[in-house]
């Protein structure tokens, strides 16, 4: 009766180093990750019948003594085991193929509970393989049960068993929110909660379980949510309190900027850009999100108001998730920042020691300045002088944390930097809201001019010479070509299976000579990774064979065709996000997503999607479905918040109450609240920490 959520997993009655390493491979780690492990459905096993009520195709539980026990047919691992069964009201057959165990398990005269479907043969009633326990206490039997899908070796019977366990090992105080919050939205307290997650109380209507709506699914929820939005409310008060920084940018300023950049703003660009200049004008800081379809020029927004900020003697930070696009950003912002006398400074984490001294050293300095750069940046040895704008590209690769700690970098002179985040994942605005509730949202709705959409087509494995064909094409135009595959190496990968970027390249180079093809993976080191976009880009290797270190924000105009093996393997928006890398110049893009012959339904329904649409809102609302919002927002896998039980999505509704509960819960002073938020602070720290670190 100990155990708390943060325990490891390993300390679960049952759960063995080799069990252990299972669960850690399906991403449980703790206890609490356990108890979050959601069952695919219920079944209700309370359901009893007198056995002379016994009919052919009823699924249901029987009270019986046993009244004799035998194997049948030869010995071996197929040998069946029987027995003759009775209550007051009749006789039965219960019988066991392929569980030879069964043999031993029960005596004449014992008592049984049974349970499982109904069949006749030959005239007689039978029991086909039940589920079977001493008595109606157990884990398996006698109740709504839970049906977990299987991870590993484990299947749904031992993973009910190690649940089980866990629950009766918990510590009995699991409270989270303050006592009259629980009461006011009538929530049942935690520890029932995440028992009756999992054990649906008897006579429960179960459809409430699998819809997620349940009052244990409520109360989880509801901490969960009210827990994230205390921490956004708080921020933003934060914020509120700290005064941004006033600047005058005046419209001549901003084009001057503009002026640099070898293309016209799209209308979409210009009117986003208003919004940001207005914002940094203003004498409060700036939160606001840019969001825009993979393509649509957020770069060029986001590098008017950077160099226009630069421009004011100011210290502006670009964050970016990756190493090539902090290099290809700074690139793009190099030049048009040379133009206009700004310095750009690029500071990456593959950077030898004495370079990123030397550039940590010019912002402690504080010259006007821009500086590019990654996770890098967010070392406590980076220290500005006078920041005055974080801009966080692709920010959903980025935890809230992260965000926090890049800008928390600027709070020394007193007032706060201003905040501008770019996202290409299109958020529904309701969730959008919710979900960033410290954050405004600009849309760049509109594509450049003679964009044409991506044409995507599925290929079968055997059309591997189509391929050939259409990669000799591409070289022959001097376009350029990306060939993705899901790994670098493996040791199982022969010559067959294509699924490594090993396999794929050494192949091409086979067929299209080794000249023209090179390799792209994050194990190499940047240097290499560098020469070999340089190459590529130049066209002197126009067939490039990667890895997903291409996904994000690579910018390649000659590039026409993005080939992705074994496109089964990866998820809808990492698909459309691929896809996105081609067609950025004049000429139209092309996506071939190549398909194994045995894929599950599922990745038949992502690619068809697809090949559908080139509409990153339509291709999000079937991730949507396909995957549940948490995961969508990237809170789940980067976020120090993951929700693990609620769903904005699904559970709208409880989110408002939540925003109303935490919105009080960030602002009262009473001891309850006090000390809800110190937990909350103790529980963002770690977190913050953590995610600092990963
Ligand atoms: P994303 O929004 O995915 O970050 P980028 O900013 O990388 O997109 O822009 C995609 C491509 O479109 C780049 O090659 C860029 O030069 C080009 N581009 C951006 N804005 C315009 C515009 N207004 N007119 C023409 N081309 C543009
Ligand atoms: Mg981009």
């Amino acid at each position: 009766m100990s155990l708390e959520l943060d325990d490891s997993v390993g300390e679960v009655a049952g759960v063995g180093p080799a069990r252990a390493e299972e669960l850690r491979a399906a991403g449980i780690l703790t206890v609490g990750d356990l108890l979050s492990y959601l069952p695919m459905r219920y079944e209700d096993r309370s359901v009893r019948t007198p056995v002379s009520d016994l009919r052919p195709g009823m699924r249901t539980g029987v009270d019986v003594e046993v009244l004799s026990v035998r194997r049948k047919g030869r010995p071996g691992p197929r040998r069946a085991t029987e027995a003759m069964v009775a209550d007051d009201t009749g006789e039965a057959l219960a019988i066991w193929f392929n569980q030879p165990y069964m043999a031993t398990r029960f005596e004449k005269g014992d008592r049984a509970h049974l349970f499982g479907p109904v069949d006749e043969y030959k005239g007689a009633i039978q029991l086909i393989n039940p589920v079977a326990a001493d008595n109606a206490d157990s884990p398996h039997l006698g109740r709504p049960v839970p049906i977990y899908r299987r991870i590993g070796s484990l299947g749904p019977g031992i993973l009910r068993r190690l649940v089980s366990s866990a629950l009766d090992q918990l510590a009995a105080d699991q409270q989270r929110l303050p006592a009259e919050v629980t009461t006011q939205l009538g929530l049942i307290p935690m520890r029932d909660a995440l028992r009756e997650l999992h054990y649906p109380p008897t006579g429960a209507d179960l459809a409430l379980w699998e819809d997620l709506r349940s009052d244990a699914h409520r109360a989880l929820a509801m901490a969960e949510l009210i827990d994230f939005q205390t921490v956004l409310g708080l921020q933003r008060q934060r914020d509120e309190i700290e005064p941004g920084i006033a600047r005058l940018l005046t419209a001549a300023a901003v084009d001057g900027v503009v002026s640099e950049f070898p293309f016209t703003l799209t209308e979409a660009q210009s009117r986003v850009l208003r919004e940001v200049c207005d914002d940094l004008s203003a004498d409060y800081a700036m939160h606001r999100l840019v969001q825009g379809d993979v393509g649509c020029g957020k770069t060029a927004v986001l590098g008017a108001a950077a160099l226009a900020v630069a421009l004011q003697g100011e210290q502006v930070a670009v964050l970016a998730p990756t190493e090539i696009l902090a290099r290809q950003h700074s690139v793009t912002l190099g030049t048009w920042g040379a133009a206009l006398g700004v310095d750009v400074l690029t500071l990456l984490g593959a950077d030898p020691k004495p370079t990123r001294a030397a550039a940590a050293q010019r912002l402690r300095e504080g010259g006007p300045l821009l500086v590019v750069g990654t996770h890098a940046l967010l070392q406590d040895s980076v220290e500005f002088e006078r920041l005055g704008l974080v801009v966080i590209d692709e920010q959903h690769r980025f935890g809230v944390g992260q965000r926090a700690a890049l800008r928390a970098k600027g709070r020394l002179q007193g007032t706060q930097p201003d905040l501008l985040v770019t996202t290409a994942t299109p958020i529904p605005r309701s969730l959008a809201l919710t979900i960033y509730g410290d954050l405004d949202v600009s849309r760049i709705d509109e594509m450049p001019p003679g964009r044409s959409p991506v044409a995507t087509r599925r290929l079968e494995r055997d059309e591997w010479p189509t391929l050939i064909d259409r990669l000799r094409a591409v070289i022959e135009s001097d376009a350029r070509a990306f060939v993705v595959a899901p790994a670098i190496e493996s040791e199982e990968d022969g010559p067959e299976t294509l699924a490594t970027v090993q396999a794929v390249a050494k192949r091409l180079s086979e067929e299209l000579g080794s000249d023209v093809v090179a390799i792209l993976h994050g194990r190499q080191d940047s240097e290499t990774r560098e020469s070999t976009i340089e190459d590529f880009s130049q066209g002197k290797r126009p067939v490039l064979v990667a890895t997903t270190v291409i996904e994000v924000g690579l910018d390649i105009p000659a590039a026409t065709l993005m080939v992705v093996v074994q496109a089964e393997r990866f998820g809808l928006a990492q698909l459309h996000q691929l896809r996105g890398r081609v067609g950025r110049g004049e000429r139209n893009g092309e996506c071939w997503l190549m398909v194994s012959s045995d894929i599950t339904p599922t990745a038949a329904a992502r690619i068809e999607t697809l090949c559908e649409t080139n509409d990153g809102f339509v291709v999000a609302e079937s991730d949507l479905e396909l995957r549940g919002a948490g995961e969508l927002l990237g809170y789940r896998q980067t976020g120090p918040f993951g929700f693990r039980i609620a769903n904005p999505r699904l559970h709208a509704d409880w989110l408002r109450d939540a925003h109303q509960v935490a919105l009080e819960l960030a602002r009262v002073d009473t001891t309850a609240a006090l000390e809800y938020r110190e937990r909350l602070r103790s529980t963002w720290r770690t977190r913050t920490r953590l995610a600092r670190a990963g």
